[in-house]
């Protein structure tokens, strides 16, 4: 009898101690979790939109028939509302800027930050909101940068900063953003950092290298490096998880797509097909020899 007792007590203390250790540990590893992802809401962001962009279901503009008509191009750059600008260049390691381009560039306000002319007063919006939202600024580390000091980068570091030609700082359409104490990898640990990259899209920016798109740019994410495309092309960007490169292939030549109360059309040659009755024009060179037309109705 007692040898009995004494071995079905040996066999239930494990046990005991199992049923009490479990739920600490349980608890203890949540907790952990929970205090590593508040700490660290930069990777919770991320993996976030990642899943989103793994199971959205992609709704891209249509192709649509209008009436046109046609239109020597520089005779529609000499219009009073037609606006030409760089905003929808693509540059990449494929399609690197000719050394004879010329960027649109100056100073932004009275600072000697200079970035492309195209961008400044929807970074000045974007700017301003954050101010009002989060009471910080949101300050630029580098916008437009020269062939030399591009040269100068990639000597510094070949691993990371692209060949010369192939920056799109180098055409000053890239902003790469900080507010205070949180830049680069950590921008987006910030909920003004957060915001930024969630909202670029209503003020014509994109998050240009997202972490989904990494196969497509050849780019490692980077949250703070934003490029200027404009609208309605930003919204359409983001909000299909696109990249700037799948974009510009999306639009085929000749095409008209329709976004609201935009029509879209990339379009090659010195006569172009105009829509009948468009109010207002924005030309953009594609840097593929062509151009892209954002014609508002
Ligand atoms: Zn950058």
């Amino acid at each position: 009898m007692t040898t009995t007792t004494i071995s079905k007590k040996k066999t239930r203390r494990p046990r005991r101690i199992l049923f009490i250790l479990l739920p600490i540990l349980l608890i203890l590893v949540l907790g952990f979790s929970i205090l590593f992802f508040l700490s660290h809401q930069n990777l919770l962001f991320q993996f976030r939109n990642d899943l989103a962009a793994t199971f959205h279901q992609q709704s891209l503009p249509q192709t649509v028939s209008v009436s046109t008509y046609t239109i020597q191009l520089d005779d529609l750059l000499s219009d009073p509302n037609c606006t030409k600008n760089q905003a929808l260049m693509l540059i990449n390691d494929t399609y690197p800027l000719s050394d004879s381009f010329q960027p649109e560039i100056s100073s932004y306000k009275d600072t000697d930050v200079q970035m492309n002319s195209c961008i400044q007063d929807a970074y000045a919006a974007m700017s301003a909101t954050v101010r009002e939202q989060f009471d910080v600024p949101l300050y630029v580390r580098e916008a437009y940068r020269t062939a030399k000091e591009q040269e100068e980068k990639t000597e510094e570091n070949s691993a990371v900063a692209a060949e010369v030609g192939a920056s799109e700082h180098q055409a000053g359409l890239a902003l790469d953003l900080y507010v205070p104490q949180f830049g680069g990898w950590a921008f987006t640990k910030s909920a003004a950092g957060r915001f930024v990259d969630t909202n670029c899209r209503d003020y014509g920016f994109i998050v240009r290298y997202p972490s989904y798109g990494e196969k497509q740019t050849g780019i490692p994410y980077e949250p703070w490096h934003l490029r200027y495309v404009g609208l309605p092309h930003s919204q359409i960007i983001m909000d299909e998880y696109l990249t700037l490169e799948e974009y510009i292939d999306l639009l085929k030549p000749g095409s008209f797509y329709q976004y609201g109360s935009y029509l879209i059309s990339h379009q090659n040659g010195r006569v172009i097909d105009a829509p009948s009755g468009w109010k207002h024009v924005t030309v953009s060179e594609d840097n593929l020899g062509g151009y892209l037309f954002t014609w508002e109705l």
